[in-house]
């Protein structure tokens, strides 16, 4: 096509674009929705409103996750009647499947205290989050995610049963230890403290039910959000929202179209360790009636996944818990190729830079402990995860590397850790590291998977959607990876579990309180 008769397209397909708009802002119930784009299409299409909704709720909640649960917990506790929709046969999305750490400079059992590991405070984990992401997060949502995350914390204890192992980790990018995991060492754990919360309070939970469309009359700053279409199976109804709708759809992962369009380093051929229903089309649909969204381009590669699969299991989540007990990183010369105490995008790159797939995690038993459970890696060998052997020479030996080279580097890193001074990387030492001078030891092979996207919905610290002009969407909130503007271009690992759980009470607290648009 010439670049002339493509221009008169992009025109063409702008005017009909505005034309949408104009259509749509003449719209009410029965009438015209406004649409900016199908997904799909780069043309404008006519949505005609519902001419009746089947069913109506307070506040209806897209996804079943942390952000879902959470928000649901606390709009069911102020007395909202409240519905969860989500589109997979199972709850939980992302958040069922996590690593089980949540960030948070306290609890109330004081652990880190406890534990001896040095000190911390809700300003450096704030510090370190601004930093992690280079200060692209927003100052005032950070430090409100970092200050909700302890009494977010206490509260799922208390209230969910959620139960926490006896260790505090000091995760990549941290200064400080406070990742804390759950006993199941699976998202699972928060997933189902939310759960219980949410449910006992009322809270109802729609499986296999997607949201198609977001249902609002036109653009005006002014116009609120009315309902959603849903559809189940082959059927589609419509749901009138009486207070507000809360998106908790978390990210695009495994969008590969989508992440590719914002990033195109982002290539098709990178696994995810995302579950498969982390596929955006939610941000779509509150685009398309008018929500802004910001940051689009910054996505997470995790490290450490299955290098084959790009699967996150809980083998998986060893290298990410290890730095601050002393794991080392080795590529498949047996070398160290970076400070293991770095953020997940350095590690990342560094691991592709090494130009060898996979690297390694190299550790020691002393250290299992502090990571995790003997039983975890019991399993994680008999499934080929874990490789274990009685001396280094045995251990490369069985990965395949240089058995002089990996001693060598162990020994040289054991001797850094004692001097206190890394002169290759600069790893920063603490007491509490564990020199590999014992076995049995180990190893797990890593290589980076598309994880996280740190864009999304632009938000306010209310929780509420922004539009285009910058203005709340009345009755739209969201909260979760659906979201943007925290994180900055590089999450710190253990930081989304906090922040989701913390954004999804404030949503939630802040839809029960809407009034409700006729009948409920
Ligand atoms: C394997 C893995 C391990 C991780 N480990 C950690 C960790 O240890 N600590 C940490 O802080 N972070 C971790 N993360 C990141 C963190 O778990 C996620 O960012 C978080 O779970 C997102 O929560 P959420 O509620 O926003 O979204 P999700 O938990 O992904 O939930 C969103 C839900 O919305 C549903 N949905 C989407 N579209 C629709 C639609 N159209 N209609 C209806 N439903 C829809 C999805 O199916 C999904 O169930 C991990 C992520 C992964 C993938």
């Amino acid at each position: 096509m010439s670049e002339k008769k493509a221009e008169e397209q992009k025109g063409m397909s702008r005017r009909a674009l505005l034309k949408g708009a104009a259509l749509g802002a003449m719209a009410a119930v029965g009438g015209v929705a406004l649409n900016l784009a199908k997904p799909g299409t780069a043309e404008a299409v006519v949505r005609k409103m519902p001419q009746k909704w089947d069913e109506a709720w307070d506040v209806v909640i897209v996804g079943s996750g942390f952000a879902g649960l959470a928000a649901a917990a606390e709009a069911a506790g102020a007395g909202a009647k409240v519905v969860i929709l989500e589109k997979m046969p199972t709850y939980g999305g992302n958040s069922i499947i996590n690593g089980g750490e949540y960030n948070s400079w306290d609890d109330e059992f004081h652990l880190r205290e406890k534990l001896k590991l040095g000190d911390d405070s809700s300003e450096l984990h704030e510090k370190d989050s601004l930093k992690g992401g280079d200060y692209f997060g927003f100052p005032e949502l950070v430090r409100i995610f970092v200050n909700g995350a302890t009494p977010s914390l206490n509260w799922m204890i208390d209230q969910g049963g959620l139960k926490l192992r006896e260790v505090v980790n000091r995760t990549g990018g941290h200064s400080a230890y406070r990742t804390h995991t759950c006993v199941e060492g699976v998202g699972r754990g928060f997933t189902e403290a939310l759960k219980k919360i949410a449910e006992g309070r009322g809270a109802k939970i729609r499986l296999n039910t997607a949201v198609t469309w977001i249902w609002r009359t036109d653009a005006d700053p002014k116009s609120p959000i009315l309902g959603v279409e849903i559809t189940t199976g082959k059927r589609t109804r419509n749901v009138k929202v009486s207070k507000a709708l809360i998106l908790a759809a978390g990210g695009f992962s495994q969008n590969k179209e989508m992440r590719q369009a914002f990033n195109p380093s982002i290539v098709p051929e990178f696994n995810s360790t995302n579950h498969p229903g982390s596929t955006g089309e939610v941000l779509r649909y509150a685009q398309a009636v008018g929500a802004d969204a910001l940051q689009l381009c910054f996505i997470q590669l995790y490290p450490y996944a299955e290098p084959e699969t790009g699967m996150l299991d809980a083998p998986a989540v060893y290298p990410f818990r290890g730095p601050g007990f002393g794991i080392v990183y080795v590529n498949k010369l047996g070398k160290r190729f970076v400070n293991e105490m770095e953020r997940r995008d350095v590690v990342s790159r560094a691991e592709m830079a090494t130009g060898m797939k996979p690297t390694y995690s190299i550790f020691n038993e002393a250290m299992i402990p502090k990571m995790g459970t003997k039983e975890e890696v019991e399993q994680g060998i008999a499934k080929g995860r874990f490789v274990k052997a009685d001396t280094i020479a045995e251990l490369a030996g069985k990965l395949g590397i240089p058995a002089n080279d990996l001693q060598e580097t162990i020994t040289t890193h054991n001797r850094y850790m004692k001097e206190g001074k890394d002169p290759d990387f600069g790893r920063q030492f603490t007491k509490v590291m564990i020199p590999m001078e014992e076995g049995p030891f180990y190893a797990i092979a890593q290589w980076p998977a598309v994880h996280f996207t740190m864009g999304g919905l632009r938000i306010n610290k209310d929780a509420q959607v922004i539009d285009i002009w910058g203005k709340p969407i009345p009755r739209l909130y969201a909260a979760g990876e659906v979201t943007g503007g925290i994180h900055g271009d590089n999450r710190l690992g253990g930081n989304a579990t906090p922040s989701c759980i913390v954004y999804g009470r404030i949503a939630g607290t802040k839809a029960a309180k809407e009034k409700v648009v006729g009948k409920a």
